[in-house]
């Protein structure tokens, strides 16, 4: 999509810190991160959000864990425990709508969410 500021990441348009791209998948820090260890991954593919995945997707989708569990031993906090987060519509805190996980670690983390 041309003005979706993700696809413009995975174009290289808009300048980021990538941390992993492959055909269909890309990795890059969170320009605010909220823990050590930030990273997004987005698929290339514009995929508003989780509603709008089809079972085309599913492969995609796994896919984005076994890079999340791969990222978060490089980054060193795979033992120590990660996040994998995926906000869907407005009342999650979803703010762009190119799918997309946050791989948050390297502090501890509280449950319940905020
Ligand atoms: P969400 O609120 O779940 O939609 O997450 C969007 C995330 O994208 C936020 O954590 C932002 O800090 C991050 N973000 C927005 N623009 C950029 C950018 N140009 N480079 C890296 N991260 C970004």
């Amino acid at each position: 999509m041309a003005d979706c500021i993700f696809c413009r990441i995975a174009r290289g348009e808009i300048p980021s810190e990538i941390v992993h791209q492959d055909d269909e998948l890309v990795a890059f820090r969170d320009v605010n991160p909220q823990a050590p260890t930030h990273i997004l991954i987005i698929p290339k593919e514009h995929i508003e959000s989780t509603l709008a995945l089809s079972e085309a997707h599913d492969r995609l989708v796994g896919r984005v864990h076994r890079l999340a569990a791969d990222l978060a031993r490089k980054e060193g906090i795979a033992e120590r425990g990660f996040r994998l987060v995926l906000n869907t519509n407005r009342e999650a805190g979803q703010s762009v709508f190119h799918l997309h996980f946050h791989l948050l670690g390297g502090r501890p983390m509280h449950w319940p969410p905020g």
